[in-house]
C-alpha cells in the first residue's frame, strides 16, 4: 500500500507549504536565537532545547552567550565554569560534548561551523536532528530536523502508525519530512513543524479547530489524531534507594563529596549518598531511627555527626534509565579532638571532599538532585540563600 505522503502531487505540496509558512511568518515565536541565522546561536539553542522548555531555556542561552559569545570562547572553556552555567539544565554530557564539539570546531574547520550536513555532523554530541536543525536554519539546506513533536505532527498528518520508539521508524519519517519540506525556506519549515508540535498538535489534546494544517491533515479528517502517535511502552525507569547525610558544622557549612570522574553525575558535587535495599528504605521513611552512624559507614570526618531522627523529607529524580529516591538526613557535626580545622580542610580539599559555604555556591556544580536536596533543607533552614549562580 502507498504511503500517504506519496500520493501527494507537487501542486498539493507547494499549497501545503505556503499555508504552512504563511502562518509561521504571523505567528512564530521571538525567541532570541531566532533574531538571525547565526549556526553558533542555533545549535547551542537546539542542544538546550533537548528535554527542557522553551521558557527554561531562554535564561541559560542568554547566560551562556554572556559567559561563552565565541565559538572560540567555548573550546577554551574551563569545565568548571562550563558546567556551573549548564547547572540545573541536566544531562551534563550535552555540555561536555559542546565543548569538545567547539575544539573540533577551531582545530579543523578554522573557527567556524562548517556547513555541509556530513561534516556537521562529524562533531561531538551533534545528531540527526541537530545537525537538520543547524543546516536548514543557518545554511539553507533542505534537511528535515524530526524530533519527538515533529514525528508527532507528521504521523498524524498522514497517518504514519510506525512506533516512533523504534530507531528504524526514523527513515519513514524521514521520507515523509522530505517530501514536504520547503526547498525555499526549509529552515522556517522546520521552525514551522517545531512550534505546530509544540503549541498546537499537542500530545493529548491538540488544537485542531485552529490549527492552520487541518485541511491536509489526515487524521484530522478520519478523527483519528488521538490514535497517533504510535508509541511502544518505554522501559521503566529502575528505582534506586539512597539516603543522603548533610551534616552542617557550626558555621552552617555543609559536606559535601565530589563524585568520580566517570559515570553518572561525574566530578559533581553531593552529600555523601548510600545506597539501602527497599525495604530499609520504606521503614526508615516511616519511623525514627537512632544509630545511623552505626550502621552505615560514613565518612570519618562526620562519623560523629548527630543526626536528626526522622529525615527532613524525600527527594526523587528520573535519570533517562533510573530513578534515585532520596531520604535527606540532617546532622550537626561534633567537634574532633584529633582534627584541627587547619588540618582536616587541607586534608578534605584534596580528597574532593569539602565544608561547603556561601562562596563555594558560586563555583561548585550541583546536579539536579543536590538541587532538589538544597530546596528542601532551605525551607527549613535560612542559611542557604545562594546556592545557585
Ligand atoms: S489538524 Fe489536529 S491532528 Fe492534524 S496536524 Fe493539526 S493539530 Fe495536529
Amino acid at each position: 500500500m502507498k504511503n500517504s505522503w506519496e500520493s501527494w502531487s507537487e501542486q498539493r505540496v507547494a499549497d501545503f507549504q505556503q499555508v504552512f509558512l504563511k502562518w509561521y511568518e504571523e505567528e512564530h515565536r521571538n525567541l532570541p536565537w531566532r533574531a538571525d541565522q547565526n549556526p553558533y546561536r542555533i545549535w547551542i539553542s537546539e542542544i538546550m532545547l533537548q528535554q527542557t522548555r522553551v521558557d527554561t531555556v531562554i535564561g541559560y542561552f542568554y547566560r551562556f552567550m554572556e559567559r561563552f559569545p565565541t565559538i572560540q570562547a567555548l573550546a577554551q572553556a574551563e569545565d568548571e565554569v562550563l558546567l556551573k552555567t549548564w547547572e540545573g539544565l541536566g544531562y551534563y554530557s550535552r555540555a561536555r560534548n559542546l565543548k569538545i564539539a567547539a575544539q573540533q570546531i577551531v582545530e579543523k574547520f578554522d573557527g567556524k561551523m562548517p556547513g555541509n550536513l556530513a561534516d556537521i555532523q562529524s562533531l561531538k554530541g551533534i545528531g540527526p536532528y541537530t545537525s537538520g536543525a543547524i543546516a536548514s536554519i543557518a545554511f539553507g539546506l533542505p534537511e528535515p530536523a524530526i524530533d519527538g513533536n515533529v514525528m508527532r505532527v507528521t504521523s498524524r498528518l498522514f497517518e504514519i502508525d510506525a512506533d516512533i520508539a523504534k530507531s528504524s521508524s526514523r527513515k519513514i519519517f524521514d521520507e515523509a519530512m522530505r517530501k514536504i519540506i520547503s526547498h525555499e525556506f526549509p529552515g522556517e519549515f522546520n521552525q514551522a513543524m517545531m512550534d505546530l508540535g509544540s503549541a498546537i498538535c499537542t500530545p493529548t489534546s491538540p488544537s485542531c479547530n485552529i490549527c492552520p494544517i487541518q485541511s491536509f491533515c489526515v487524521s484530522y479528517a478520519e478523527g483519528t489524531q488521538l490514535h497517533f502517535p504510535v508509541k511502544s511502552k518505554k522501559m521503566k525507569a529502575k528505582p534506586m534507594y539512597y539516603l543522603a547525610f548533610a551534616a552542617k558544622d557550626e558555621d552552617g557549612a555543609y559536606y559535601l563529596e565530589q563524585r568520580p570522574d566517570t559515570g553518572l553525575l561525574a566530578n559533581m558535587w553531593t552529600f555523601p549518598l548510600v545506597e539501602v535495599s527497599k525495604e530499609r528504605y520504606t521503614e526508615l521513611s516511616q519511623h525514627s531511627e537512632h544509630g545511623l552512624n552505626k550502621e552505615f559507614s560514613l565518612p570519618n570526618e562526620i562519623a560523629e555527626t548527630v543526626w536528626q531522627t526522622k529525615p527532613t523529607g524525600e527527594i526523587t529524580h528520573i535519570f533517562s534509565h533510573l530513578k534515585w529516591h532520596i531520604l535527606v538526613y540532617e546532622g550537626i557535626k561534633q567537634a574532633r579532638e584529633d582534627f584541627t580545622v587547619a588540618e582536616s580542610l587541607e586534608k578534605y580539599n584534596e580528597n574532593n571532599v569539602r565544608w561547603v559555604t556561601g562562596t563555594d555556591f558560586q563555583t561548585l556544580v550541583f546536579p539536579k538532585p543536590q538541587i532538589k536536596m538544597w530546596d528542601l533543607l532551605k525551607k527549613h533552614s535560612d542559611k542557604i540563600t545562594d546556592y545557585q549562580s
